[in-house]
């Protein structure tokens, strides 16, 4: 039997458990799933062997530090420097990032995206940018403050404040900011979020769980769009195959954890 879990603070929030248990029990896999409150990120490493894991994902606030408490990191993760995935490889810490890579899995149904708005900054915004532009994808930031932008411009990126943003056509807006998680906020002025809506194909939101002011305003407009639940299971799937070393099917994994979003 195999063990794995995930780590975070705080962690009781976390679906993985969930998700990963649905797979390993409908496939018959033999491993558990548990969550593991992590306060000392310089513990994960430790922590990680003395439970004798198998893998395990890291969340909030300890995806940096799962980086460097590595042995090696591969593919994406080396390049963002972020780590969600952990894999024992004989011994070895091996650590991957399939955040960007999931949300790519999340929205493979939708066509032709060549031009993408991302509204915030942070962590996330981050990620996904690095990843798009490695697909020559265009990318724009919009955030409320100046501060983060920097490293958009840097790496490639069109950036923009409310003050100055300037309406084009884009085929995908996504919402990483965290504006409607614990209050009503709209994550910019609705008479601007209006005119990109109006101007955009298909939109995406993070934040999972519920339905925030924004994913409201999209739904009012009849836009297709995935909200964060469709991130989360496409970060889940890929984490998994990992973990059971591609013995399963994507199809097969994706199909029973998608089942634990119903509990
Ligand atoms: P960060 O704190 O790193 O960044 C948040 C960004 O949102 C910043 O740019 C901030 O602007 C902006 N922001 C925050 N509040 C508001 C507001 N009220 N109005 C406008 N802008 C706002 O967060 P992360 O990138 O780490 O996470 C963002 C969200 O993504 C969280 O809600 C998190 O739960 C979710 N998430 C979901 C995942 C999934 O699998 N579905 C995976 C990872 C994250 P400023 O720079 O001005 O402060």
């Amino acid at each position: 039997m195999q063990l794995f879990s995930i780590f975070g603070n705080p962690v009781a929030h976390s679906r993985s458990p969930l998700m990963h248990n649905s797979v390993f029990k409908h496939l018959h896999y033999k491993a558990c799933y548990t969550r593991t409150l992590l306060e000392d990120a310089t513990k994960l490493k430790e922590t990680f062997f003395h439970l004798q894991l198998s893998g395990a994902n890291v969340t909030v606030p300890h995806k940096e530090a799962a980086f460097h408490a590595c042995d090696e990191a591969r593919g994406f993760a080396k390049e963002v420097g972020v780590v969600n995935t952990l894999v024992n490889e004989n011994g070895k810490l091996i650590g991957y990032n399939t955040d960007a890579d999931g949300f790519l899995y999340s929205i493979a149904s939708f066509e032709n995206i060549n031009n993408i708005l991302i509204i915030g900054a942070g962590g996330t915004a981050k990620a996904l940018s690095k990843r798009f532009l490695q697909e020559s994808i265009k990318v724009s930031v919009l955030n409320r403050s100046a501060k983060r932008l920097a490293y958009f411009q840097e790496i490639g990126c069109k950036t923009y404040m409310w003050e100055n943003f300037h309406l084009t056509h884009y085929d995908l807006v996504i919402n990483t900011t965290s504006a409607g998680l614990e209050d009503s906020s709209l994550p910019a002025p609705q008479e601007l979020l209006e005119d990109i809506l109006d101007n955009t194909r298909y939109v995406a939101d993070v934040i999972y769980g519920k339905v925030t002011p924004f994913l409201a305003l999209v739904q009012s407009k009849n836009i297709a769009y995935k909200d964060g639940a469709d991130m989360l299971l496409g970060q889940g799937v890929l984490a998994n195959e990992l973990f059971t070393h591609f013995q399963l099917t994507k199809e097969d994994i994706k199909r029973e954890m998608q089942k634990s979003f119903l509990l």
